[in-house]
């Protein structure tokens, strides 16, 4: 805690220090990349400041509604050379691994600005800002940047509560994955404070999907495969399937989490090849196996319980690489507590 302290005052030094704010998030930004982004844009505004929020991909249709008062631009080089320009203070939201900012990255090689990392991430955990208020223990971003809003004694008005609150619970998986821990619940209560309505807030994020996204999702679930007697789910996606369902690779959110809920399994992946030749994979434990350094030797991080990577090659290449990995895990572990002999 000292160490996160000293860097938190350093955050609060960087607020103070600077006028004109720059923020972004990862690429195919989550709940937690917005909803952090819309509540540090809201608060530092209102104490005085200059913001305006670049990622490298579009607001998700399902977190727009967060976006409608205060929009938020999408990277286009004439535009992000101006906003670097023009910023004296870059903040970086939910990721700790500077390729993940995706095309602004290279901007910080041209522009001199100072840069400050706000992320849970366990991956990457040095950090490449000046200040770097890495916090694994967080259940989401989110949480730090409440704690950020509450240590300056700034007003948390309904619109920053619902920005945080719909963070908190996508990264939580609506309160029910292993980062869900005490301090989140009662974030969320004292968010609660603020007027929001959970339910509306729950159907908002949750209203989005296409006919043909629960098409594709039902596609892939029914030929998922079964190894390692039951503990492995591999799910897999093919580009023909993309294009078919006219879907993008924020599209795939929410499909790896849903063979979780087979009986005793301990992993899920799943290997989406979005463009021929790129694999994306997405790697779920249920909380006895960490899954996350699986990603991170291969250059892409996350959590010990989700995580992923980018891969170049073939879905099959990928699945090399992969599933020996999973299958060594898989066979360290210890029988399950009561529920096999
Ligand atoms: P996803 O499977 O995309 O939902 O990601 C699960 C977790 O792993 C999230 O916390 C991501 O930030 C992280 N993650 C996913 N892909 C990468 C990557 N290529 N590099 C680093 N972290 C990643
Ligand atoms: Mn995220
Ligand atoms: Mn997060």
């Amino acid at each position: 805690m000292n160490a996160a302290s000293s860097e938190r005052r350093a955050f609060h030094e960087f607020v103070a220090r600077h006028q004109r704010f720059l923020l972004t998030t990862h690429i195919n930004p989550d709940g937690d990349g917005i909803g952090s982004e819309a509540a540090m844009a809201l608060w530092l505004e209102a104490s005085g400041k200059t913001v305006h929020v670049l990622n490298d991909s579009p607001v998700p249709s399902a977190f727009s509604f967060l976006t409608r008062t205060r929009p938020m631009d999408v990277f286009e080089p004439e535009l992000a050379e101006r906003r670097f320009s023009e910023s004296d203070g870059l903040v970086v939201l939910d990721t700790s691994n500077r390729s993940r900012i995706g095309r602004l990255s290279p901007l910080l090689d041209r522009h001199v600005i100072p840069v400050a990392v706000v992320d849970h991430h366990a991956s990457h955990t040095n950090g490449f800002g000046h200040v770097n208020v890495i916090e694994p223990e967080a259940s989401a971003t989110a949480e730090i940047v409440y704690d950020l809003i509450r240590e300056a004694a700034a007003p948390i008005t309904p619109e920053i509560a619902a920005a945080l609150y719909v963070a908190l619970m996508t990264d939580t998986g609506s309160f029910r994955y292993s980062n869900t821990d005490s301090k989140a619940h009662h974030m969320a209560a004292d968010l609660l404070r603020y007027g929001l309505d959970p339910q509306r807030i729950h159907a908002q994020v949750h209203s989005h999907a296409s006919a043909g996204r629960l098409r594709f999702f039902g596609e892939v679930l029914s030929s998922l495969a079964m190894h390692e007697d039951g503990k492995l789910v591999v799910l897999e996606a093919a580009p023909e399937q993309f294009r078919r369902h006219g879907l993008s690779g924020s599209d795939t959110e929410g499909l790896v989490d849903i063979p979780r809920t087979i009986s005793d399994v301990e992993v899920v992946v799943l290997f989406s090849e979005l463009e021929p030749g790129w694999v994306k994979v997405s790697l779920r434990s249920t909380g006895r196996v960490a899954i996350g350094q699986v990603a991170s030797r291969l250059g892409g991080g996350g959590h010990p319980h989700a995580a992923g990577v980018l891969l170049g090659g073939t879905r099959e290449q990928a699945k090399a690489k992969i599933l020996p990995e999973l299958s060594r895990l898989l066979a360290a572990l210890e029988p399950a507590g009561g529920t096999k002999a």
